[in-house]
């Protein structure tokens, strides 16, 4: 089973692929995240990727599409995999659904995490994550449950994300509508997409996804 969700910054599309591919057994393909891990091993990819991510732009689509295309051709891939913050244009939705038709595979779920603007600057800025698993957290909405303890694997430190200020979010949200929602129009156009109410909370979002999953019975 193949999965992408989209939606704008700080919807919860990690929190949700992370869950969803613990869930069903598939890789979390994460660009954002292939991303940051280049930048902190100094790669080359990594020296491209600094500045864009802190202005909070969006990188070119080469780069990206290529990036993805080889994490495809890595073995786990073949057990399905959850795509989180890819496709962020047309043409890198066009680009997806070639390289899927070469390798014989399809996507079965597109699913849109709806939100409104006004939740996402508070919901972006009060994030951060466990530095050991990942875990992700937030001050107000969903803190772990002892104060300074990952609720998952015990750790004591956490990191926030550098491109998580203020005036980076604006200009992550001012991109999202001018070059990713088109691509809700493109799976739109194909009849594929669905959505679900990402206002909620995180296990209400989870059980919207998994319903959407369950009813559209796929392999
Ligand atoms: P994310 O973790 O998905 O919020 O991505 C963080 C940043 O990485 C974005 O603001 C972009 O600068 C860059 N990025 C991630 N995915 C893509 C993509 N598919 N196309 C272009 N830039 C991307």
């Amino acid at each position: 089973m193949n999965v992408v969700l989209l939606g704008p910054p700080g919807a919860g599309k990690g929190t949700q692929a992370r869950r969803i591919s613990e869930r069903y057994g598939l890789v979390q393909l994460s660009t954002g995240d292939m991303l940051r891990a280049a930048i902190a091993a100094g790669t080359e990819i990594g020296k491209l990727a600094a500045q864009p991510i802190a202005r909070g732009e969006l990188l070119p689509d080469d780069l990206v599409i290529q990036m993805i295309a080889d994490r495809l051709d890595e073995r786990d891939c073949a057990k399905g995999f959850v795509l989180d913050g890819f496709p962020r244009t047309a043409r890198q939705a066009e680009a997806l659904d070639r390289m899927l038709s070469q390798r014989g595979i399809q996507l079965d779920h597109i699913i849109e995490l709806r939100t409104d603007d006004a939740v996402l600057v508070e919901r972006i800025t009060g994030r951060y994550q466990c530095a050991n698993c990942g875990t992700a957290y937030h001050e107000s909405f969903n803190p772990p449950k002892v104060a300074g303890v990952c609720d998952v694997c015990g750790g004591g430190k956490f990191n926030r994300r550098s491109d998580d200020t203020p005036a980076t979010v604006r200009s992550r949200l001012e991109k999202y509508h001018r070059q990713t929602e088109p691509v809700l129009e493109y799976y739109r156009g194909q009849g594929q997409l669905r959505w679900v109410d990402a206002m909620a909370d995180i296990d209400e979002v989870s059980r919207q996804l998994v319903s959407i999953i369950a009813e559209q019975k796929t392999p």
